[in-house]
């Protein structure tokens, strides 16, 4: 079959080959903007491509057989991704999920038919019901089971080394100067960093962090204190996942919750692009970047996952006077308070 023409043998085979978009109406400086959709992936997300390697690597080393139950800690795409091809080749599927995450991404779960296990999002690494402990535990306790494991999982950086990087290189040509990533698991920026190491060692690998991660302290002190908390979701981290090699990232931004969100509404309205939350702090960051450039440079960003997830949240009004991100005197239009955020921030 022709991929060239649009036609498919499976579904599987049409995850990753995603878009790169410029980015025309928002304020890149002397950059030009490029967004990579991964939002249009089977699943839905950036992740499809790693719930495809890891699965396939688990089958090739012998440990799983189809009938198994695989089991996620996540924050809802994995298992996304995890499920669609748990699906397609015979998997059932168990994910243990922190409470913060979208009600959108629990009922497309629940409708892929996983068994889903809600722990509580405030609690960190050690404690009992924290989801990563959780779901070894129960994968450790349960026969015919095996835990996926992201956060260890060697076949999900692998998948951006040989993937979403020989992409980005081929679509910009090999004149990709800076690529701008979140970091969950750290696959993403982990495997693009390898790859760039290999093709073009001075491609600068930049982190965007929400504010409460510790990851933007880990990479401009060496050291980092205790976590706090925030609504993106994805991205941010309260340790240093074991895959995340994060030797080639030298540059961070923090990002508040109120600027990633703004930036996801501000996407939508000025390019047309429905992105979910950690895209916003991603874009957030990669316009922060852009701007501090005195000479041009081709920057490359993530639009993970699709703000269609997100409509309850960030998306509904409501919700965002509730949380204190807009004013209800403004609410009913959007597009005035995104550019009276900007003129003001500018
Ligand atoms: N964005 C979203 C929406 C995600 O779900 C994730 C993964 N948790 C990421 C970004 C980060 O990707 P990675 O795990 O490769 O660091």
């Amino acid at each position: 079959m022709d991929k060239s023409k649009n036609t498919y043998p499976d579904l599987l085979s049409m995850i990753g080959n995603t878009p790169l978009v410029k980015a025309n109406h928002l304020d890149t400086g002397v950059c030009e903007l490029y967004l990579k959709m991964e939002s249009m992936n089977p699943g839905g997300s950036i992740k499809d491509r790693i719930g495809l390697s890891m699965i396939q690597d688990a089958e090739a080393k012998g440990l799983i057989k189809p009938g198994d139950t695989l089991i996620e800690a996540t924050a809802g795409n994995t298992g996304l991704g995890l499920a669609l091809v748990a699906a397609l080749k015979g998997y059932k599927m168990m994910l243990v999920i922190p409470d913060k995450m979208s009600q959108e991404k629990i009922s497309h779960l629940t409708a892929m038919g996983v068994e889903i296990i809600m722990t509580r999002s405030d609690v960190g690494k050690g404690h009992p019901e924290y989801y990563q402990d959780l779901a070894a535990k129960i994968a450790e306790e349960r026969p015919n089971t095996f835990y996926i494991n992201q956060f260890q999982n060697q076949a999900n950086p692998l998948a951006h080394e040989t993937s979403t990087g020989p992409e980005i290189f081929d679509q910009t040509d090999g004149e990709v100067d800076a690529v701008v990533c979140g970091v969950g698991s750290g696959g993403t920026i982990s495997g693009l960093a390898h790859y760039f190491q290999k093709v073009k060692p001075d491609v600068e690998m930049v982190l965007a962090d929400p504010e409460g991660s510790i990851l933007a302290d880990y990479i401009h002190k060496g050291s980092y204190g205790e976590a706090g908390s925030w609504f993106v979701e994805g991205i941010g981290e309260d340790f240093i996942p074991d895959i995340a090699d994060l030797s080639n990232v030298k540059k961070a931004y923090t990002v508040s919750d109120k600027d990633s969100l703004l930036t996801a509404r501000e996407l939508l309205l000025k390019e047309g692009i429905l992105a979910g939350s950690s895209s916003g702090t991603i874009v957030t960051a990669a316009l922060r970047y852009c701007r501090e450039q005195t000479t041009p440079k081709k920057v490359v960003a993530f639009v993970c996952d699709s703000g269609s997830k997100y409509f309850s949240k960030m998306f509904n009004d409501h919700w965002m006077e509730d949380q204190g991100f807009i004013e209800r005197e403004t609410y009913h239009d959007l597009r005035d308070v995104v550019s009276r955020f900007y003129t003001k921030r500018e």
